[in-house]
């Protein structure tokens, strides 16, 4: 029976987490929950799952939830103290990290601290703290089981493998909507076209982030701590199908890949459940049903969020926490119609030239980083607007 505790349950992949839980009673017993603002989703949850402690955005969601549970109730908690809590319970034994973007720093590295194996969906946290989480995973000897698909994929084919065996690193991209879009049509996409992911269903900051291909940006670090590979071994491809989720090319010329559906409960099940596996209710691929699969140099010219990502991991120290704060703020800025699509890596760029990097020695210089890259975006975006 492994004990969980999901941050983030009422998000994308909070849901997808806790079907797989659902059809597997026997397995997992659920400890905490954290939601955002969505009260209604939390409460279906809380009755389901019967969880110790639940918490939330405000003190004032917090009082409303409590106002709106009949019978036995939970511990309700709320803000950054309540994910600390949730994310350290003592009870929990693994901690779904699955809060969207930097948010999800301080209580994901909370629980490494406390000890907590972790599945990792918050990509951010590495981006902004990669060297430092990884210290602390060393330190604490706690396993850390990428959710991400490309780096589930990446780690099932890695499996026994030593990183000196490796060559390079090759994930895979869709492409998302905007594939065979040309630059000017780029610049008038709506938040509707870039919503319209043809193949993975996500939260919205994700989905943004796949159409400028800042996620693979996002992915490509993630990947670098994640297994201690070097920036020029981890290459991009695109695959517009989405059934090869990763590749690892060894040094003999050997390449092991990973297929599937996109269906996120795969890598969701893989992770709470290695070295074991689970049905999860993932449809079976059919490869003789698919007209193709193809493989394309990714377009940096019409995508310049990828090389923004790249760049951000050479120049290290904080330059990636800057770049995804700004990128954060970017896209929460086109998302409420404010800027048009091309001026979401327009402002990353503009702040990673104003920034001089520095090496982070805490989450608190981390954090500091991320606030100076989130009011340096706003001031672009102020001057631009
Ligand atoms: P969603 O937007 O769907 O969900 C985010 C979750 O975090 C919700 O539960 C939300 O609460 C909560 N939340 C949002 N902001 C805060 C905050 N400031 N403090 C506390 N909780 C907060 O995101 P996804 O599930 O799509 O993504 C989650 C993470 O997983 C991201 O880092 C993403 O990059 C990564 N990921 C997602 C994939 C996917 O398929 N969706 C695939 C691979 C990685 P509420 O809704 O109640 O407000
Ligand atoms: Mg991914």
């Amino acid at each position: 029976m492994k004990n969980l505790t999901v941050l983030g349950s009422t998000g994308s992949i909070g849901v997808s987490t806790l079907e797989v839980v659902a059809a597997h009673p026997d397995k997992f017993r659920v400890v905490a929950l954290t939601a955002g603002s969505n009260l209604e989703l939390l409460k279906q949850q809380i009755e389901m799952f019967q969880p110790d402690l639940v918490s939330v955005l405000t003190a004032d969601k917090a009082k409303a939830l409590s106002r709106s549970l009949a019978g036995k109730k939970p511990q309700i908690m709320h803000g950054v103290e309540g994910l600390i809590a949730a994310a350290t319970a003592a009870e929990t034994t693994m901690v779904v990290a699955a809060i969207v973007g930097a948010a999800g720093l301080v209580p994901t590295a909370a629980a490494i601290m406390a000890g907590k194996d972790v599945a990792l969906a918050n990509k951010e946290t590495l981006v902004t703290a990669g060297h430092l989480i990884m210290e602390m995973v060393r330190e604490k000897d706690v396993r850390l089981y990428p959710v991400d698909s490309e780096h589930c994929a990446v780690f099932q084919s890695m499996a026994g493998h030593r990183c000196q065996d490796i060559h390079r690193v090759i994930l895979t991209a869709s492409g998302g909507p905007f594939l065979n879009w040309g630059k000017e049509k780029l610049a008038g996409a709506t938040v509707a076209d870039a919503l319209n992911h043809p193949n993975w269903s996500m939260g919205k900051k994700i989905t943004v982030d796949s159409a400028s291909m800042m996620n693979k940006g996002l992915e490509v670090i993630e990947a670098r701590w994640l297994f201690d590979i070097p920036v020029e071994r981890i290459a991009v491809n695109i695959h517009p199908q989405s059934i090869v989720h990763s590749m690892v090319e060894y040094i003999d010329g050997s390449v092991m890949a990973q297929l599937g559906v996109p269906d996120m409960k795969g890598p969701i099940a893989y992770a709470l459940t290695y070295p074991g596996r689970v049905a999860c209710g993932v449809k079976p691929l059919d490869l003789t049903a698919l007209s193709g699969l193809t493989f394309l140099k990714p377009d940096t010219d019409r995508f310049p969020a990828l090389k923004l990502a790249y760049d951000a991991l050479q120049a290290g120290e904080s330059m990636p926490a800057v770049m995804n704060a700004a990128n954060e703020i970017a896209v929460e800025s086109f998302l409420a119609g404010r800027i048009g699509f091309m001026a979401i890596p327009d402002t990353i760029a503009r702040v990673m030239d104003l920034h001089t990097p520095r090496s982070l020695h805490s989450i608190e210089e981390v954090l500091e980083a991320d606030r100076w890259g989130r009011r340096t975006a706003r001031e672009v975006l102020g001057s631009t607007n």
